[in-house]
């Protein structure tokens, strides 16, 4: 359908290379966008890479440390020299440090507001002069539930996840002028190497996460495909600064 098509889009998912990022990455190739994979392991963003590939999709890897300002400067500008424009940008790195507050170094707090909140806006802040010269363009956050809930061992995680979805509504507000929406996802509990950690850490995680979604499940990377087509394609020009859940249910069930 037209109105979901990418064809001839230039989109970049920083985080790409696995769990969600490439979930994402995987709807917007088979919609026809071609793809920045961004991330630090290059053999992942390698594999990644081949895997779009695969899928038809033009696809490159970019090294990428989203907490460092000129990577993601670099980021951006190679992007666009080797494909031609930047129409899309999900800020999708993120991280966890799972700790009791009292227990934080602030260089542990530092190493997951920079990776998941500040990296975020560097990486909005430098695609938005191409966005612009585009004619427009979508920006996809990842949040969590933990921009909505909180969560003992989540006081760093909590406060970027809530940032993220505040920043969004920001960068909306400014750029709509441009043609640029901007949306955070808010995924439930999905499972990624991120969430492997947090099993280990958090007993009888899996057993409570199953019980609360109403879906009766973990989500999967598959699952991100559909909404990431939907914000990152003309059927949702009317919808910035939203927040959507991708969740199962999760955050609607008491
Ligand atoms: P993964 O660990 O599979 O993915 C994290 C991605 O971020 C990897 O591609 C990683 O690549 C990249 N990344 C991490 N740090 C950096 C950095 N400094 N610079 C560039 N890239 C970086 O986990 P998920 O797929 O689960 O996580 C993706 C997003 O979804 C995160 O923002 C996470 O907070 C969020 N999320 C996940 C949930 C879940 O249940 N899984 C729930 C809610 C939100 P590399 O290591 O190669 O740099």
């Amino acid at each position: 359908m037209k109105l979901f098509d990418l064809q001839g889009r230039v989109a970049i998912v920083t985080g790409g290379n696995g769990g969600i990022g490439l979930g994402i990455a995987r709807g917007l190739a088979q919609a026809g966008a071609s793809i920045a994979v961004a991330a630090r392991n290059a053999a992942k963003n390698a594999a990644a890479v081949k895997e779009l590939e695969a899928l038809g999709a033009k696809s490159i890897a970019i090294e990428v440390d989203v907490r460092d300002e000129a990577s993601c400067r670099a980021m951006v500008a190679k992007a666009a020299e080797r494909l031609g424009r930047i129409d899309i940008l999900v800020n999708n790195a993120g991280t966890n440090v799972r700790k009791l507050p009292q227990e934080y170094t602030l260089a542990e707090w530092r190493e997951v507001l920079d990776t998941n909140l500040t990296g975020a806006f560097v990486c909005s802040q430098a695609a938005y002069p191409a966005m612009v010269k585009a004619g427009g363009g979508k920006i996809i956050c990842t949040g969590s539930m933990m921009s909505i809930f909180g969560g003992p061992v989540m006081a760093p995680y909590g406060a970027s996840k809530g940032g993220i979805v505040q920043m969004a509504k920001s960068l909306a507000c400014a750029w709509a002028k441009d043609n640029i929406q901007v949306n955070a996802i808010l995924p439930g509990f999905i499972n990624t190497e991120l969430t492997v950690g947090a099993r280990k850490v958090i007993a009888g995680l899996h057993e409570r996460v199953i019980a609360r979604t109403p879906a009766g499940r973990w989500g999967e990377p598959g699952d991100f495909a559909g909404i990431a087509v939907f914000l990152a394609s003309a059927a949702s020009d009317f919808v910035t600064g939203a927040a959507i859940p991708i969740d199962g249910g999760y955050s609607t069930q008491f």
